[in-house]
């Protein structure tokens, strides 16, 4: 898999790279991270990336052509213009990241994790020229109901959750499997609520957030870890881990079981 994240602030990416299983996943291959700057893609001498916006308002916006020429110079090939738009390679999705998109979840990281490449636009400022998300992005996505300075944090994110997801990436393969937002009919059963799995949807399956996880000391400052996960009894923890998951999915998000 091969990300590309197109940025005015290349250096951001520096820390965030370089760490844990997304620095693994570099230096084994799993992935190519390439930052590309923006103003690479500028022709004047101050290297401008954004302008007023037409209509009037507030703050500047950033213009459409470094981010196209960038996209397509990334791509080796052209998009095309308003008299005719060059089909999509089906292997290769850019995204663009915008409060103004659709939610990002781990459904839509799943699907991602399929694809050989991935382009990341980060926008910044009041955000991005619109033909960009009508006409460049494949997607615009929005990582929560906030607004965010820049995109950069959001690009990181999306690329996180799918980097994590990719054969290999993670040491445990299960523990991408078992994990919050997974749907995971096993736990489900025996808990009264049905799984609503259907051919033409499985994205409808009501979903359980991961279960409490406890590790050494077995007592810390009076708190003790639960009695059954000492005990031993495999089918115990199992239903316990099942009971807590449900416990905490209704607390926390009550909004995953009620999912039609
Ligand atoms: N005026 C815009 C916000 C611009 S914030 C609005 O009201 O929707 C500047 C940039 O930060 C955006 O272009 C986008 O790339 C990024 N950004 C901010 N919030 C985001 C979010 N929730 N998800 C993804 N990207 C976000």
């Amino acid at each position: 898999m091969r990300f590309d994240l197109i940025t005015i602030f290349p250096e951001f990416f520096g820390g965030p790279l370089d760490h844990g299983i997304i620095r693994r996943a570099r230096e084994g291959g799993l992935i190519h991270v390439h930052v590309q700057d923006l103003r690479e893609f500028t022709k004047d001498r101050h290297r401008t990336v954004d302008d007023r916006p037409f209509g009037g308002g507030e703050g500047m916006v950033l213009k459409p052509e470094p981010l196209f020429e960038a996209v397509e110079s990334l791509l080796g090939h052209g998009v095309g213009d308003a008299s005719k738009q060059n089909p999509q390679d089906p292997g290769t999705a850019v995204l663009l990241m915008s409060a103004a998109g659709k939610l990002f979840d781990q459904e839509t990281a799943r699907r991602l994790s399929q694809l050989q490449r991935i382009l990341l636009i980060c926008g910044r400022y009041e955000g991005v020229d619109e033909r960009v998300a009508e006409h460049l992005a494949t997607e615009e996505i929005s990582i929560g109901n906030f607004v965010l300075s820049g995109g950069e944090l959001p690009a990181l994110l999306v690329m996180d959750a799918i980097t994590r997801l990719l054969p290999g990436a993670v040491g445990n393969e299960a523990s991408t499997q078992n994990e919050s937002f997974s749907p995971r009919q096993e736990m489900l059963l025996n808990t009264g609520i049905r799984s609503k799995v259907s051919h033409e949807s499985p994205v409808t399956s009501p979903m359980l957030l991961d279960f409490p996880h406890y590790t050494r000391p077995a007592e810390y400052r009076g708190w003790k870890v639960p009695e059954v996960l000492i005990s031993g009894n495999h089918a115990e923890v199992a239903k316990w881990r099942q009971q807590k998951a449900l416990e905490k999915t209704r607390r926390n998000r009550g909004d995953l079981l009620l999912r039609e």
